[in-house]
């Protein structure tokens, strides 16, 4: 080979140089001479990599090789009376470098290796060394050299081979960049995988599962997106929750190699979005896994480690929602749900005819709280039914206490949508109230909506069939607010409709509003059914509804909804 010509009988320096990028250690250790020989111009020509900086690389303006490895090979061969030109490898790796004759020597190696076609090369000694430096985190000892994991760039593999030599034990992965390289620091999964053994992946992905189920409730999942994303559905328990989770589960995981005798620590990253009810009602997966990944990114970014809220300000309605689940046994235990009542009057005889209950929460955390700060929320949590049950219970012993004083009252009572389901016996439900408490069917008037004829309207046809069979009056709540349908009226067989007079009130042709109320008074008279206005505001109002023939009447122009005890005093007055 021209290059055994050319240095016959002449020493070339081995450089090596070994850098450490915290843990992740990246070796450049070269020059091998790929073989020695002799030529007519005496010029070796020297194969470097040109992406070593400040070793090797490229100068971004004459695009010449240069770099300390270049001017300590210039001075070694001036030395040996050669001239040296550097050329830049164009093989993907150095030991196929090495098979290259246009080369007279490859440079970097660390050891002799065979070349890529198993050709034998030469290396001499070291040329420059440089120290390296192992930093470890929290106080913790420094690790055995020989149990190390390393990372390492592929482009040095023939390096990785003289690190194993000189520290058989130590497990070196290779990465295509240093970035990846660094990134093992995380030691992510194909770091897990790359240096500890897929065995080793699959066991903490079996462990974090198991830890993870373990806490699970049937409504809650977990899923795996890509190799190491994964997407955890989780009942919002609030901070207390996190907490707990991060300690039961997270923390063991995060250390469960080290808990095992390995060093590595794993980095966990994540990002929380809260569900909120406008994504109940149109669901966007992906959104709202976007929002968690760029919560989970700014973690990434950042800290490395933890989780972050895709968006504060939503955390805060989370907590909220959580105060709100996590303390409704308690309220209804201690008495901290108050049942109002709304009354309802004829407006023609000015008498109070009677009640609607609405429910109030006084919450030893939040203060005080009106439905549209639970409902919907306890509605979503499955939670409503309790505080229902809870509510008609207190109406019941209320129409009993009024009854045992000669006082024979009908009151409403809101039924929810969620209410309605299949495994629940609301009729019977009714029934077992009226009997504990010694009072008559006609004295609730059950208040169903249009959303539960929506959602299914068989369900709700039985269940009015059955209550009006068992003498209790059925209403139609809030008629008229929403997607309100002929077919429903036609369908479902309530006693009286409860007209919402938002509809009067909202934007639009205010004239052809009241054309229109005027027709569903008379149809719902037609429809032999009865009807009372709710959300009544002004005199106006009253005195339209009286004159369409709709003197049944409730909301604000009369009275707001009031604590038990001024609803029982007022109704002595009146
Ligand atoms: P709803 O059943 O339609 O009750 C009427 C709502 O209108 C009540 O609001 C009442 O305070 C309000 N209101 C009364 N007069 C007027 C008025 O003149 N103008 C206006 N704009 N509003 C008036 P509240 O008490 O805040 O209750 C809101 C909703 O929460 C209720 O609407 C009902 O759907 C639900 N709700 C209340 N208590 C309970 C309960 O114990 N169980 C269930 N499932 N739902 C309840
Ligand atoms: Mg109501
Ligand atoms: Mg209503």
């Amino acid at each position: 080979m021209r290059v055994q010509k050319k240095l016959k009988n002449k020493i070339l320096s081995l450089i090596t140089t070994v850098t450490c990028l915290i843990i992740a250690l990246s070796c450049f250790i070269l020059p091998a001479l790929a073989a020695a020989g002799e030529n007519e111009d005496n010029a070796l020509m020297v194969g470097v990599p040109a992406d070593r900086c400040p070793v090797f690389y490229q100068d971004a303006d004459t695009g010449e090789i240069v770099g300390i490895g270049v001017d300590l090979m210039r001075a070694v061969a001036e030395n040996a009376g050669y001239d040296v030109s550097f050329i830049r490898v164009v093989e993907p790796t150095l030991k196929e470098a090495l098979d290259n004759e246009a080369y007279d020597v490859v440079m970097p190696f660390g050891s002799a290796v065979p070349s890529a076609s198993g050709k034998q090369s030469i290396v001499t000694d070291n040329l420059i060394q440089t120290p390296f430096t192992l930093v470890t985190e929290e106080n913790r000892n420094l690790p055995q050299l020989n149990e190390l994991h390393v990372g390492m760039l592929h482009s040095l593999a023939a390096g990785a081979e003289t690190v194993k030599q000189l520290y058989p034990g130590m497990e070196i992965a290779l990465y295509g960049t240093m970035p990846e390289c660094v990134k093992a620091l995380r030691a992510d999964f194909k770091f897990i995988n790359d240096s500890l053994g897929r065995a080793a992946g699959d066991d903490l992905l079996r462990f974090w599962a198991n830890r993870t189920l373990a806490t699970f409730s049937d409504e809650e999942a977990m899923g795996r997106v890509t190799a190491d994303r994964f997407v955890v559905l989780r009942r919002n328990g609030g901070d207390k929750a996190l907490r707990k989770d991060d300690q039961e589960v997270l923390g063991p995981v995060r250390t469960y190699f080290m808990d095992r005798g390995k060093e590595n620590r794993v980095l966990l990253c994540g990002g929380v979005y809260v569900v909120t009810s406008t994504d109940r009602q149109q669901i966007n997966i992906d959104r709202m896994m976007d929002c968690a990944r760029m919560a989970e990114r700014k973690v990434r970014d950042t800290r490395n480690e933890g989780y972050a809220f895709y968006n504060p300000e939503q955390w805060e309605k989370g907590k909220q929602v959580a105060d709100i689940i996590n303390h409704l046994p308690a309220a209804i235990k201690s008495g901290g749900l108050h049942v109002w009542y709304q009354p309802q009057v004829n407006y023609e005889t000015r008498k109070i005819t009677g009640a609607e209950a609405l429910c109030r929460w006084d919450h030893n955390k939040l203060g005080f709280l009106y439905p549209s700060n639970f409902i919907a929320v306890l509605e979503e949590s499955g939670l409503i039914y309790d505080l229902d049950c809870y509510v008609w219970d207190k109406v019941c012993q209320d129409l009993h206490r009024w009854n045992e004083q000669g006082c024979h009252r009908s009151i409403s009572v809101n039924v929810s949508r969620c209410d309605i389901r299949e495994d629940r016996d609301i009729p019977g439900q009714f029934s077992r109230l009226i009997q504990k408490y010694g009072i008559t069917p006609d004295q609730l008037r059950i208040e169903i909506t249009e959303t539960a004829f929506a959602e299914n309207p068989d369900l709700l046809i039985s269940n009015t069939n059955k209550l009006r069979e068992l003498g209790f009056q059925v209403e139609m709540d809030d008629f008229g607010s929403g997607y309100s349908s002929l077919h429903m009226l036609k369908e479902v067989p309530v006693d009286r409709i409860k007209l919402d007079l938002h509809f009067l009130t909202s934007s639009g042709d205010q004239k052809k509003s009241r054309t229109i109320v005027g027709c569903m008074i008379q149809m719902v008279e037609l429809l032999e059914m009865k009807m009372i206005a709710e959300g009544v505001e002004t005199v106006e109002q009253a005195e339209f509804l009286r004159n369409r023939g709709c003197p049944e009447m409730q909301g604000y122009y009369f009275f707001d909804p009031m604590p038990v005890e001024e609803f029982e005093k007022l109704s002595e007055e009146i």
